[in-house]
This record gives C-alpha cells, structure tokens and sequence, in this order.
C-alpha cells in the first residue's frame, strides 16, 4: 500500500521516532560495569510514573500477561481466596489464569460494558469474616469494552471495612496514559507492559510492586510449601535483589530498555498530567465523533469512559467486522475489533500514546470510509466534523495546560 497505515489499535500504539531511534542501539553487555549507571536512574524514573515513593517497578521480558502471572504466583497460594470481577475479555483472561491456578475465585460476574463493582465489592469483603480472600483484582481499564474502572474507590471500601487483602491491578492500557496514583491507592502489585501508554514495542511486563508485598514474600513465611503456587522467572525477591545493585538476574531485554529510558523522558517532560489531559481530550473528541454518526459507546456508564480506548457498538443489522475489513483493506487502517462476548457487535478505536488531534481525525476519517463500505447510514463527515469542531473549540483550554 501506498501512504503510512494508521494504527488505531489500543496497542501496539505508534512508536515516536525518539524512542525507535534510542533503540538503535548496537546490542550490548547487560554485564558491563556501568550498566547500573543506565538501570538505577530508570528504575527511580519509572517509579515516577506508577506514582509510588515507597514500592518499586521491576521490568521483565514478557508482556501483560506475564505480569498478571507474576502478580499471582509471587505472592499467593492455591485455594487462597481472590475476589474478581469479569466485565470483558482482559478481565475475564485474568480470572481464568487464576482459575488454572487454583485460586478460590469469587468472581461478580458483570454485564460486558460495565466496570468493576464496587458495592458488590463490599458485601464479598464485608461476608469475609475470616480474611479468606487474600487478594482482590482490578483490571482498571478494560481495553475490550473501553470502561474504566475506580480503584481509589474499592481501595476505600478496604480500608472502611479493614479488610487485609491484596491489591492487584490491571493496568496495562490505563499506566502512562491515565491517572493511576499506586502509592495514593494503596495498590499492592500493579501490572503493565510496554506496547500502550510506554509506546514500545511488545516485550516488557512491567510491573510496580508495594513494599508490603515485598517485605512479606521476604520475611513472612504465610505460604504453606505443599500449596505456594511458586514465581520461578518471575520472582519479585530474586528480582529486587539483583536490581538492587543495577543489575538482572537473567538476561535482560536491553534494547527494549534503551527504548524505555527515551519514553519514560518523554512522559515525564511532557508532565504525567499534561499527558492524562491529553488524552482526555483525544478521547473527547472520539466521543463526540460517536454522537454525531448516532451510534453508541459500548461503556454503559458516562463515568466510566476510557480516554485510552472506545469500542463503539454498531447496530444489529451490521456486522462491526465489515467496517475493521473495509478499514484495514481499503484504507489501510488497523481498527480494534470486538473480542468474544462482543465480537461482530463493536469496532475499537485506541486513541492512547504517541497520538494528536490530527492522528485522531485521521482514524476517524478512516473509520467513516469504511463504515460507508460497510453499509453504516450516517451522515459522512459528520463524526470527524464533531471532532473538528470539538478539538478546535477547546483549543484555548488545552493551551492553558501546557
Ligand atoms: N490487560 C489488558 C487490560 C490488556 O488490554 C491486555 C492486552 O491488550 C492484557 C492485559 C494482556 O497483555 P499482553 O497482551 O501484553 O500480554
């Protein structure tokens, strides 16, 4: 095809041409005597982003999943208690990994769309007298169906009711891109990985850990050895050890994180608030586009809107895999599509990274084209006019905030 494809995924994102270049890197010695030089400042940078003074983000070869892995298998045993909800695919993935690893799973079970419960959230930790659930999950936004969720509040419902648990969250599409305070939230193991808000390619978990949960794995002996699921590769202890002095207990992925020293800059010059901001207002923008085509925010709720990604819910007659067809086909643009529950019902649209208002209307110019293929009525230009209008409008507003 002639022309750059657009990508309008929720991840991989688009590469800045600052961090490609930064990973242009011969391959080098993850042994040298002053690599501590490059880790230590990273690993101090990277806690600025997760917003935590007190825990500490280790950064491992693997992706999301492997993160959420490692959240499980460091700190908890089979049959312990976990409280989950499943409200998309990410979520649900999730609650079947700890199912595979024979964790007690009390999983709410909610309408795809909606975000994590937080009163049913109360009455499980409220009817769990005897502190059975050891760890309680948050997928804080769920890329599936675009819904984020409210950590700060199941932390508060917590902390009401004194309740011990973990806290674990899911924050592969929401770090980097919107507001996740780890420390504020009293987050105990937050997962990431590096091909969303970090811009990268795929290879990295990222993951932030509390100094609770890595005193604990250090001088608590609370698992009991017949049941410990047992972190292997993952190991958070073996992990802080070795980073402690600037160094991997394994072969790191240095060229991955030659390209995370450059976007880790980039979000902390840009300022972490200027970039959730951005979002927001990229986001705006895709929401006001909805609007004006007629068609609806697969989200249920207005509060729950994600800035990182929307699924929009086609009507019934269409099938929302002709217009990711016609998008990728005619116009080389890579839409999300619906996964399971929602397959065939939605088309994504990820508006997260290295993005500006001109990317966005070029993803919804794209997104127009192919649902006019796609048999989609709507007025053409309207959404991307909405957009315009929109970004243009609030144009003073955003020049106040940089
Ligand atoms: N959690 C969320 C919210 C995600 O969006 C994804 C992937 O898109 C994952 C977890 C899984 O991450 P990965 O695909 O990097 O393993």
């Amino acid at each position: 095809m002639i022309g750059n494809r657009t990508l309008a995924v929720p991840g991989p994102t688009n590469m800045p041409f600052r961090v490609r270049q930064a990973m242009d890197v011969a391959l080098e010695d993850h042994r040298a005597p002053d690599l501590p030089d490059f880790t230590l400042p990273l690993f101090a940078d990277l806690k600025k982003v997760f917003r935590t003074e007190t825990g500490t983000v280790f950064v491992f070869p693997g992706s999301g999943t492997g993160g959420w892995e490692a959240a499980l298998r460091n700190t908890l045993s089979a049959g312990d208690g976990v409280l989950a909800s499943s409200f998309g695919q990410f979520s649900d993935l999730w609650v079947q990994m700890c199912r595979q690893l024979n964790l007690n799973v009390t999983c709410i079970d909610q309408e795809w769309g909606k975000a994590t419960p937080i009163d049913a959230y109360r009455d499980a930790l409220a009817a769990d007298k005897n502190h059975s659930i050891k760890a309680v999950l948050v997928c804080h936004n769920e890329t599936a169906t675009g819904v984020t969720s409210d950590v700060a509040a199941v932390r508060r419902v917590m902390d009401d009711l004194n309740h011990p648990a973990m806290l674990f969250v899911d924050g592969v599409s929401s770090i980097g891109s919107i507001e996740f305070n780890m420390d504020e939230w009293g987050v105990d193991v937050a997962v990431s990985g590096s091909q969303k808000g970090f811009m990268l390619p795929t290879g990295l978990a990222i993951v932030g850990v509390s100094e609770r949960v890595l005193y604990e794995i250090k001088n608590v002996s609370t698992r009991d050895a017949d049941t410990y699921l047992g972190c292997g590769y993952f190991d958070f202890h073996y992990m802080a050890e070795t980073n402690r002095t600037g160094y991997f207990p394994y072969t790191p992925a240095m060229t991955l994180m030659r390209g995370l020293r450059a976007s880790v800059d980039m979000l902390l010059e840009e300022g972490l608030d200027n970039v959730f901001a951005r979002h927001h207002r990229l986001a705006e923008g895709v929401r006001q586009a909805i609007t004006a085509w007629g068609l609806r925010n697969c989200a249920v709720d207005q509060a729950n809107f994600s800035d990182t990604v929307t699924a929009i819910l086609v009507n019934e007659d269409c099938d929302a895999n002709d217009v990711i067809k016609a998008a990728y086909h005619n116009y080389g643009v890579s839409l999300g599509g619906g996964l399971s529950k929602v397959a065939g019902k939605v088309f994504r649209i990820g508006h997260l990274g290295w993005l500006n208002e001109a990317m966005v209307l070029q993803m919804l110019g794209g997104a127009e084209m192919a649902m006019r293929d796609a048999g989609i009525q709507f007025d053409a230009g309207s959404g991307v006019g909405a957009a315009v209008t929109y970004f243009t409008d609030t144009h003073a507003e955003k020049a106040k905030l940089l």
